[in-house]
């Protein structure tokens, strides 16, 4: 079987780890999303293939669900003690290894699709990982400052890094729009396209709609490209019981005009991608609405309290698309 998954970082790469479990057979392509990738210290830094190359192949934190286990920040003092930021972003000296990696390869002429095969020779994911394309997209947020912000500009309304939103401002102020920019004259990386039209299923994990998955289905032909496919497509909710299991997903379904309810961003996808969308069972009283809704829909566990818990919540993802196949 031949699995698609799009992934974000944390819900995608922990999602996947139940996946790998539950299917141990199937060829599983995850089409990554680029549009958190941040230039720092001169470095290309690509938050969301790392998270999902460092769970799938072993080096992650576990309890903190990004960045490498076993963390040393030298490197990061040192360049403070330079008076060289940005400091609000974390980067470790083990994980500095792999943007210096990255950028020299970049440097050297590879593609971004190149180098992360080449990043995974060494992590060994269990899974082919392709960024979502080889060109620069970013995603800024459109906010106003907070007056009490140390940092220049206070009070007016600016466009940041989607990074500098989620990790300098925790998301403390409202998303006034999300602009995935660069992605409109995006190509889908070599391969991404190849994939969905081979595949057998498309999976949306529980990742973030709007910065994660949306940002993927922002590359001109990867919607389009899933839409016609002719195979199911199944997504599971990363909102349970109205608010986000972690994260900011609120605040940036907000800013596209979707509540934040399981059932709101199934009708955010819509029929014309969606075919089956699992809820949790808190939501079960939302199944009815996404089905009239022209999606099929199913309340199951949805927590991924652990491996087991996960691979489970793969199982019902695959069963569902196996009824929309079957339907
Ligand atoms: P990010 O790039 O690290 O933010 O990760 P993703 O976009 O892949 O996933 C973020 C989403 O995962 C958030 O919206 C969370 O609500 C969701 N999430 C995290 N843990 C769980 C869980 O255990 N169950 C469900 N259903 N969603 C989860
Ligand atoms: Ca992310």
């Amino acid at each position: 079987m031949r699995i698609v998954v799009l992934a974000g970082g944390i819900g995608g790469a922990r999602f996947l780890r139940g996946l790998k479990q539950a299917a141990p057979d199937a060829d599983i392509t995850v089409i990554g999303n680029t549009g958190d990738d941040i230039h720092l210290f001169g470095l290309k830094v690509c938050p969301d293939l790392d998270t999902v190359m460092y769970t799938l192949g072993g080096g992650i934190n576990e309890e903190q669900g990004w960045g490498r286990a076993d963390e040393t920040f030298h490197l990061k003092e040192e360049l403070a003690a330079y008076g060289v930021g940005p400091e609000w972003f974390g980067l470790g000296d083990r994980d500095f290894a792999t943007h210096i990696v990255r950028t020299q390869m970049i440097g050297a002429g590879y593609p971004l699709s190149a180098v992360t095969a080449a990043l995974c020779d060494r992590w060994k994911p269990g899974v082919r990982l392709i960024p979502m394309t080889d060109d620069r997209v970013e995603t800024h947020v459109a906010v106003t400052l907070p007056e009490a912000d140390g940092a220049a500009g206070a009070g007016e309304r600016r466009a940041v890094h989607f990074q500098e939103y989620w990790v300098r401002l925790r998301a403390s102020v409202p998303a006034e729009a999300v602009v995935p920019v660069g992605a409109e004259q995006a190509k889908p990386a070599p391969g991404v396209l190849e994939a969905i039209a081979q595949a057998d299923v498309v999976l949306f994990p529980p990742s973030n709609p709007v910065v994660s998955i949306g940002t993927i289905l922002a590359v001109p032909g990867i919607r389009e490209a899933i839409a016609d496919a002719g195979v199911p497509v199944v997504g599971l909710s990363p909102i349970v019981g109205d608010a986000p299991v972690r994260g900011m997903a609120d605040k940036v379904l907000a800013a596209v005009g979707v509540e934040s309810t399981a059932a709101a961003v199934a009708e955010h996808y819509g029929s014309g991608l969606l075919d089956g969308w699992l809820v949790d069972t808190v939501d079960a009283g939302v199944v009815e609405r996404v089905r009239a809704a022209g999606i099929r829909c199913r309340a199951v566990p949805l927590m991924m309290t652990g491996l087991d818990a996960t691979a489970q919540m793969a199982r019902e993802a695959l069963d569902l698309a196996e009824e929309v196949r079957g339907a």
